[in-house]
């Protein structure tokens, strides 16, 4: 069973997600599908597709206008969320320190966040590919886990970009993260391969030792691009 996840970023319609959550629900997979679409879609009823936020706020409560809770993300009945995707490291200057913050706020709402880490161009090319890697996952997940996390390697640079790593590359990273979450005490902790896949490269991706499933961006707003990466696998 692999996990296949779609981030919807700040696209799509309530309509839309209906109508994806139709075509959904006559396919024949034994795989774990979420869709992480904006807030203002969650409270739909979504049949066997589990739904998920893309943010949270770090906060419970109180005088922090436009943010969302986790516990009101959880009323929605959304059961994940998306923390420290690139674009919120990248737009909003998230740390590791305030994923880590996310990332338990959502565990004790009881949702299982979906913790991204992966290195930027800048990074890549400095040689510092591992260490960010090894760093997003230390500094990024919580101490005290009770409940599920998801951890989710996207690679910044190749984001949306239609780039990919080699298949060497993507086993290496996957091979880092399951060692670190190990001696972590976090063995078997899914670990999701996130960025351009596409119907094309999802099977081969998903082959890779360590891989546990993707994390589909632009691939996952249409039926048409999302139903073959489901299927691509059993
Ligand atoms: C993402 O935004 O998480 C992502 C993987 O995007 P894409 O698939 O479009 O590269």
């Amino acid at each position: 069973m692999k996990i296949i996840a779609g981030n919807w970023k700040m696209n799509g319609s309530r309509a839309a997600l209906s109508e994806m959550v139709s075509a959904l629900q006559v396919v024949e997979t034994d795989n774990k599908v979420i869709l992480c679409v904006p807030y203002t879609m969650l409270c739909i009823d979504s049949g066997r597709v589990a739904l998920g936020a893309q943010d949270v706020s770090v906060h419970e409560k109180g005088a922090y206008t436009g943010e969302v809770s986790a516990t009101m993300i959880a009323e929605t009945g959304a059961k994940y969320v998306i923390v420290g995707h690139s674009e919120r490291r990248q737009y909003h200057e998230e740390t590791n320190s305030i994923v880590r913050q996310k990332a338990a706020t959502a565990l004790s709402a009881g949702l299982t966040p979906i913790i991204c880490v992966g290195e930027n161009m800048d990074e890549k090319q400095a040689g510092k590919t591992m260490a960010v890697i090894e760093a997003g996952v230390r500094e990024s997940v919580p101490s005290d886990i009770s409940g599920d996390i998801i951890i989710a390697y996207e690679p910044r640079w190749a984001i949306g970009a239609g780039l990919t790593p080699t298949e060497a590359e993507i086993a290496e990273a996957h091979k880092l993260i399951a060692d670190t979450l190990d001696s972590m005490g976090l063995s078997g902790t899914p670990v999701l391969y996130g960025a351009s896949v596409k119907a094309a490269n999802a099977a081969d991706i998903m082959s890779i030792p360590n891989v546990g499933g993707v994390l589909v961006g632009g691939a996952s707003l249409k039926p048409d691009d999302f139903i073959p990466i489901i299927t691509s696998v059993k």
